[in-house]
């Protein structure tokens, strides 16, 4: 049976046997890769968007970000957003662009910090689209952005925040909790009940021991949980500041400085903090430490309110003054970045993007890499396809604003300094659900990592897992 928008249904019937409404679930990203979150909850009379995330990294994943949904947009009742990093908040622009003119629900530090990614991401499409037709490599003759600041303008009034843990009715019998995720500030995994039915997104899950947040608390009862692998094969190490502490020790001692390239969102506050915490201790030479990323520094800004109101999800009793430290200089400008670019000591320069796709570390980073006195420390995860990747890889040049740069510098990956759980803390926030689920979905991982995590769920747990694939659509029961 269709629905009233044509959407053509799984089932024969809209009805279950027992007269109940069917309830379905479709995986439009995030399945099979860990880029473009979209999980789209349907009824007979409403249908919500979890999570609006652009694809990132391949080129062939960059390309879907223009397909079509295979909806019609402008009928998506509400979305949620589970954070504000891209690749879950990244698309909302182009549900607008697409005729999307409902509420989108979050927290109000997502709301901040969504504003800040939104716009940003707003500026590097209409580059792209720009570099692309000045240098023919479009097969358009006049490149379009995939949305312009005027799509962001029209997509923030949209914004209505939630308390974490209030139940708020989104659609016809689709209401939502947000539960808070300890991943980034104001981070969550969203709760949805819909017509009786419960659903748990993980969002990206954080860790017990971020230093700012909160941990996870255990998933509540449901008959399905939808869960994400980022690292579903991998342990992360427990203290990796040593690490961190060895890779500036040496480059400093042999003339070099430091590049990080970092999340502008909470990456940098964490990086902050260490550094505060290695330089207090004398474990690393006081050299100084610079953010250059603006919209890093205004990320660090709500960071730094959320501390002076002590917010929900932050941890109790941090000093509010946790953020401040004399050794950390902002560059603002362009005149100020370039500056870093050749260095006359040795410094600490930490900048966007994380992935080193785009951003003023690129700038930093062809000016450093042909150096081998020099370090590039990676401290997030690198994405297939992506320049952060090839460096991690090993790769002995990059492509960067088109001429080939010779990779010299010492290339530090740093896995510790992860805000995604790995796969025993999954499968500990898992395991202490109230209730096994039904079933559970894996999403959000590369497949190796995805399977890993969807067979260790039925070895350890004895609960039916699957690794969704992508554009499924399956009925929630
Ligand atoms: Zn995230």
């Amino acid at each position: 049976m269709a629905s009233r928008n044509g959407f053509a249904g799984v089932g024969a019937d809209s009805r279950e046997d027992n007269g109940a409404m069917d309830v379905s679930l479709t995986f439009l990203g995030a399945a099979g890769t860990v880029t473009g979150s979209k999980f789209l909850l349907r009824t007979d009379t409403a249908q919500v968007l979890i999570d609006a995330g652009l694809f990132q990294g391949l080129k062939a994943l960059r390309r879907r970000n223009w397909d079509s949904l295979g909806l019609p947009v402008p009928s998506l009742d509400a979305a949620v957003i589970s954070h504000a990093h891209l690749d879950h908040c990244g698309y909302l622009p182009a549900l607008v662009r697409q005729g999307f003119n409902g509420p989108v629900f979050m927290t109000a530090d997502t709301a901040a910090l969504a504003e800040i990614v939104l716009r940003d991401s707003a500026k590097l499409q209409e580059e792209d689209a720009k570099y692309a037709s000045s240098r023919g490599f479009s097969k358009h003759s006049k490149p379009k952005p995939l949305y312009d600041l005027d799509h962001v303008e029209r997509t923030l009034p949209l914004f209505r925040t939630v308390d974490f843990d209030a139940s708020v009715a989104v659609a016809d019998e689709i209401s939502v909790r947000l539960v808070p995720a300890g991943h980034i500030l104001g981070s969550t995994s969203p709760v949805i009940t819909v017509a009786g039915r419960t659903v748990v997104f993980s969002g990206d899950l954080g860790r017990a021991n971020h230093p700012l947040l909160r941990p996870p608390p255990p998933p509540p009862a449901a008959d399905a949980i939808v869960v994400e692998s980022t690292y579903g094969d991998r342990v992360h190490m427990s203290d990796p500041s040593n690490d961190l502490a060895d890779a500036i020790t040496s480059t400093v001692a042999r003339g070099g400085s430091v590049v990080i390239p970092a999340f502008a969102v909470d990456r940098t506050e964490l990086l902050l903090l260490a550094l505060g915490d290695l330089l207090r201790a004398g474990r690393i030479p006081a050299v100084p430490v610079y953010v250059d990323s603006p919209m890093a520094l205004r990320g660090l800004q709500v960071y730094r309110d959320a501390l002076g109101q002590s917010r929900g999800d932050l941890r109790p009793d941090l000093p509010e003054d946790l953020l401040e430290d004399r050794h950390v200089h902002a560059a603002h400008t362009a005149a100020e970045s370039q500056a870093l670019n050749n260095p006359a000591h040795p410094c600490i320069i930490i900048s966007a993007s994380g992935m080193a796709t785009g951003g003023r570390v690129l700038h930093h980073l062809k000016h450093m890499l042909p150096d081998a006195r020099n370090s590039v420390v990676m401290v997030g995860y690198q994405a297939v396809g992506t320049r952060g990747r090839s460096l991690v890889d090993g790769a002995a040049q990059v492509k960067i604003h088109g001429e080939y740069i010779p990779v010299n510098a010492q290339i530090v990956d740093i896995e510790g300094f992860s805000v995604h759980a790995d796969g025993d803390e999954l499968l500990t926030w898992l395991g202490s659900a109230a209730a096994p689920p039904k079933i559970v979905y894996v999403v959000h991982g590369e497949p190796a990592a995805a399977a890993t995590l969807a067979r260790r769920i039925g070895q350890e747990l004895g609960w039916l897992a699957v690794v969704a694939r992508d554009g499924e659509r399956v009925r929630v029961r």
